[in-house]
């Protein structure tokens, strides 16, 4: 059903976890896909091998830096001179709590930001400014179950984080709909990836407890989402959060 040929994809964060499984969900629906790395570009490009050199690109770009976004569009950009869809997916989740010294708190909260919203929002930028000349394209943003719960006491940055990812992605589809461009958001709770591993190990039984499906999402589920989203088979949904959590949180 979901065919993805001739899509030009650009994942952030593709090199492992979800956004992994996310390029090779797209890829094996026949996308063509742009594959950013952090400091993971040897597995972007063992990942790239894998789908297919012809239909695979990588290029690297630090998020945490200020304008990095903005050149990571145009590099990815140059490859096949379009981009169709934006999977913003990279993202980080240190910890610091309120009992911490000011300095973590406050050098926490402005790397989170400037990774999960700043960054975010710099490609979303770009990619509207992209789309508009060429009568539209979508935007599929990575959030989480957190924008809408909230998070543990040491996470409030995070939760912050996804809260805007959401507001500005719903933001986007309302501006922007008339010109084409569609906006997503996926919202996951647990997914089993090495962000998450380490607090899944230690709080194992708590966790398949509080899901009544009981256990976290595989990341290939988020893959299948975005790949259905990215199709153009659900138009109309444009601005709409999905959520995968195993019934966690039902909003
Ligand atoms: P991960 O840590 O396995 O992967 C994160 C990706 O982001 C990596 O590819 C990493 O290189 C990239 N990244 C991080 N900082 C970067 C930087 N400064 N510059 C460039 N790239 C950078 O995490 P994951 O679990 O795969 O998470 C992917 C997305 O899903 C994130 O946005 C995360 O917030 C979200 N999410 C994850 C879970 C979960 O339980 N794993 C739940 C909800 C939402």
């Amino acid at each position: 059903m979901v065919d993805l040929t001739n899509k030009v994809i650009l994942i952030t964060g593709a090199s492992r976890g979800i956004g992994s499984e996310i390029a090779r969900a797209l890829g094996s629906a026949g996308a063509s896909v742009i594959l950013h790395h952090g400091r993971g570009a040897a597995e972007a490009e063992a990942l790239a091998r894998e789908i297919g050199a012809e239909r695979a690109h990588t290029v690297g770009a630090d998020l945490s830096r200020p304008g990095a976004a903005q050149t990571l569009f145009h590099d990815a950009l140059a490859w096949q001179g379009r981009v169709d869809v934006l999977v913003n997916n990279a993202g980080i989740a240190p910890t610091a709590t309120i009992d911490d010294p000011f300095e973590h708190w406050s050098a926490t909260w402005a790397q989170t930001l400037q990774v999960n919203l700043v960054a975010l929002a710099d490609l979303c930028r770009e990619a509207t400014l992209h789309y508009r000349t060429r009568g539209g394209g979508t935007i599929i943003n990575i959030a989480s179950r957190a924008a809408f719960r909230g998070d543990n006491p040491d996470a409030m940055h995070y939760a912050a984080s996804k809260g805007a990812v959401v507001a500005l992605t719903r933001s986007i589809a309302r501006g922007y709909a008339r010109e084409g461009v569609l906006a997503y958001a996926v919202a996951p709770g647990w997914v089993r990836t090495e962000m998450a591993e380490a607090y899944l190990r230690e709080h194992a039984a708590d966790i398949a407890r509080d899901i009544p499906l009981g256990d976290v999402a595989p990341p290939q589920e988020v893959g299948n989402v975005v790949a259905f989203l990215a199709s153009g088979l659900a138009r109309h949904m444009t601005g709409a959060t999905l959520d995968i959590n195993g019934a966690s949180y039902v909003r």
